[in-house]
């Protein structure tokens, strides 16, 4: 699968917790196929009221990035009611989301989730390098 940012690299699929995930190593963007954010979270209440909060922004400016999968331009999403809003994109067609740098580990930062969820922690020790320092 090809990065829907950076052209023709290819992603590389890494495994997050028993869940395969597909990352850009130039952007450090990630792909989950549909459910696989579901998968993830784990916590099924929390996960669903997450997903519950996506609202299709039709204002965005940001660019429209193209479905890995279909490649179709996919809708920006805002995620929950929070300022600064995230925002990710989302296959038309539903074949998954797309997350920018971070991002990913921004929604569980947002989730209700327990403080010591397994995702979050090896998301912190992706994302957060301000530890090492
Ligand atoms: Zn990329
Ligand atoms: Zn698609």
């Amino acid at each position: 699968m090809d990065c829907p940012l950076c052209d023709e690299s290819a992603m590389i699929t890494l495994e997050l917790n028993e869940v395969e995930i597909d990352y850009c190593t130039k952007c450090k963007g990630i792909w989950l196929d549909a459910g696989e954010l579901e998968l993830l979270l784990g916590q099924e209440q929390e996960a669903k009221e997450l997903i519950d909060s996506f609202k299709i922004d039709s204002e965005s400016t940001e660019k429209l990035r193209k479905c890995p999968i279909c490649y179709k331009k996919m809708y920006k999403i805002i995620v929950g009611s929070s300022k600064p809003a995230l925002l990710i994109d989302k296959c038309r067609k539903g074949h998954g989301l797309w997350f920018d740098e971070g991002e990913l580990h921004d929604i569980f930062e947002r989730a209700q989730l327990d403080e010591n969820n397994k995702i979050k922690a090896l998301l912190t020790d992706m994302f957060d390098h301000k530890k090492e320092t």
